[in-house]
């Protein structure tokens, strides 16, 4: 059929003099777009649970103290985890699928550097229901569960064995890494809080445990702090450090001299902090490890590091025999070994290779073969294959190393809040059980303390939030760009002496790498669903920027959804 229009007839244009607001075509539509938060994957893999992308937007903003606040929610050790957490947010983060992961870590580092010690904003609940509750072992799960017990209003007495707080980040982890200032103050702030901190008293020692008893509740976080033993024929065993007691030498600022050559025997951190410090100490470091690279407990970018520094590798070995050589050096047999199929832990199981042996010589040996927990004191009911375990005994709660999870500090730090908030349960006489699964952050095991405060006392829980996937940011609003890349300390005064290593990022730095955060889930306002509404009936609360619908005017076409890069508006059915 062939269309032909007139040219000479008369165009009609309708012009509505009045206002077309009586049209209210909001009615026509059958969905409208709401406001859903979701919970992004960076947030869910933290154990801590922080709300990373709002404090990335409030760094991004300048407002520091807000973002301290945000992370101190969850987590009162920002500088502390901002150097030396292993980080599995960034492994989460849905920037990495699509150019390099957000630099989540350095900027919680960044945020501990650029604020005051002080608890910002937090506010202590009230202590009118508080309680006593005893606390054993000052390393960070200790330390923070006494943080949140504080915080929920109860009275806390923390027992140390040592003579200074802070566990395996003050004894363990070299000043190179984590210097004493940045926990000193991490601490400090901690123990601005009502906490009483009983230093030099060794629970099973100083006091007995039943004395524990007097307090209304008790959690035990003495650590993993035996070092293995490792059985070897022959030498001498004095010559022989262990790596536990020789790292604590170093941070008690011991002079210590291993001369020219040191092998240090295993492949976890301790090796790796073992290794590097002896490295400072002016020696040859040579790592012996009966698997290979692959199958090493430390932290990856521990190993990447050490190597860089020159620490050398020695994998598929285990020592058999030391003895004293003429020149009163050691010389160590190690039996060469093969990887077969997994064992209990998961990882290929080293066997010996049949009269395969190799025999290395050095000036000092140390051994760094896994840690123990001491039970001597802890009553037998409490133990399960050597951790403890309190079962469903009434009371009494564990975390940290000595129970069963993995050893990190992080992880520590959220068993010390999951203890205190089932500790503010049991004491207010609840049964955690169901409740526990409504403040947690997507599916990893995290919990969030903010939505804890939330439903405690009214009983009114947030909604459970979806974990938003990469595939539901709009990528088109973003363009690629890369990390910026932590500045170090020169490559040759890093070995000269225990200073930190990782300079940290300037303001600079800093705000770009919080404006790469896709904000996934959470509304940055960026006014992408207020500009592209075609029917102008998106408007934000100037006071609180809340989104608000005209709804008798909004037509359900879904732009705004489309719009928005983050998953936060969605497009919902009436009912
Ligand atoms: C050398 C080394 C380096 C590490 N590096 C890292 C790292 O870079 N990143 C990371 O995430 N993790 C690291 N880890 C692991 C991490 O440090 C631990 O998982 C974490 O410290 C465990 O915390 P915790 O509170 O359970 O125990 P701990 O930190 O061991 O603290 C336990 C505290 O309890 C005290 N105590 C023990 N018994 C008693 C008692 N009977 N009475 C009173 N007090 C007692 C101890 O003195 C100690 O202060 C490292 C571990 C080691 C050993
Ligand atoms: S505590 Fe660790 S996992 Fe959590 S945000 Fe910080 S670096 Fe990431
Ligand atoms: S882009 Fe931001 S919010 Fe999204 S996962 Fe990464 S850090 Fe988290």
């Amino acid at each position: 059929m062939k269309i032909t229009v007139d040219s000479s007839s008369e165009l009609v244009i309708p012009i509505s003099y009045g206002s077309t607001e009586v049209i209210e075509t909001g009615k026509w539509g059958f969905q409208k777009p709401h406001t859903s938060f979701m919970t992004a994957p960076c947030q869910e893999a933290c154990p801590a649970g922080i709300h990373i992308p709002q404090f990335l937007y409030l760094a991004q903003e300048k407002m520091y103290d807000e973002a301290l606040f945000t992370i101190l929610r969850e987590n009162p050790f920002p500088g502390v985890c901002g150097r030396v957490c292993f980080h599995p947010c960034e492994a989460s983060c849905n920037r990495a699928q699509y150019d390099e992961s957000v630099s989540i870590h350095a900027m919680e580092r960044f945020i501990a550097e650029v604020t005051s010690n002080q608890i910002q904003n937090i506010q202590l609940l009230s202590s009118k229901n508080s309680k006593k509750v005893a606390v054993v072992g000052a390393g960070p799960a200790g330390l923070s569960c006494a943080y949140f017990l504080s915080l929920l209003g109860h009275r806390v007495t923390i027992f140390e064995a040592q003579k200074e707080p802070g566990g395996v980040m003050r004894w363990g982890i070299p000043e190179y890494r984590l210097p004493k200032s940045i926990l000193r103050k991490e601490i400090q702030r901690i123990l601005s809080l009502p906490i009483e901190m009983r230093t030099g008293v060794r629970v099973g020692k100083d006091i007995l445990f039943d004395e524990l008893d007097q307090f209304d509740a008790i959690f035990l976080s003495p650590g993993a702090g035996m070092n293995a033993p490792l059985f070897m024929k022959g030498g001498d065993p004095e010559r022989v450090w262990k790596g536990g007691e020789f790292l604590e030498r170093i941070n008690s600022k011991e002079k210590i001299n291993l001369r020219k050559e040191t092998i240090v025997i295993g492949g976890g951190n301790t090796a790796m902090d073992v290794a590097r410090s002896a490295l400072r100490l002016d020696s040859k470091v040579t790592i012996a490890y009966r698997r290979t690279r692959n199958e090493m407990p430390a932290i990856q970018d521990e190993i990447v590091e050490a190597e860089g520094e020159g620490v050398r590798f020695e994998f598929l070995v285990q020592p058999v025999k030391m003895n004293l050589t003429k020149k009163k050096r050691i010389a160590v047999t190690f039996q060469r070994m093969k990887l077969t199929s997994p064992d209990q832990s998961n990882r290929p199981k080293a066997i010996p290779v049949k009269g395969d042996f190799l025999t290395l010589e050095t000036d000092s040996l140390i051994t760094a073969v896994g840690e123990l927990v001491d039970l001597s004191w802890i009553p037998k009911k409490l133990i399960k294959d050597d951790l403890i375990d309190t079962g469903s005994t009434p009371k009494i709660f564990a975390g940290g190393d000595a129970v069963a999870q993995p050893r990190t500090i992080v992880t520590a730090i959220a068993s010390g809040k999951r203890a205190a908030i089932s500790i503010d349960f049991f004491l207010r006489g609840d049964d955690d059980g169901e409740d526990l699964s409504k403040i947690s952050v997507g599916g990893k095991g995290s919990l969030s303390m903010e939505a804890y405060l939330q439903g405690r006392d009214s009983g009114g829980w947030p909604e459970k939030k979806e974990v938003v996937s990469y595939q539901q940011i709009n990528t088109l609003y973003f363009e690629p760009s890369q990390r910026v890349r932590m500045r170090k300390r020169h490559r040759n005064k890093v070995l000269k002496g225990f200073s930190e290593i990782n300079l940290g990022y300037n303001a600079k730095e800093a705000n770009f790498s919080a404006s790469r955060c896709f904000s996934c889930g959470t509304c940055n306002y960026c006014y992408n669903c207020y500009f592209f509404c075609p029917e102008g009936v998106i408007s934000f609360n100037p006071l609180d920027r809340t989104r608000v619908v005209d709804t008798l005017h909004c037509k359900g076409c879904g732009t705004c959804a489309k719009a928005c890069p983050r998953s936060v508006v969605v497009m919902k059915e009436l009912s």
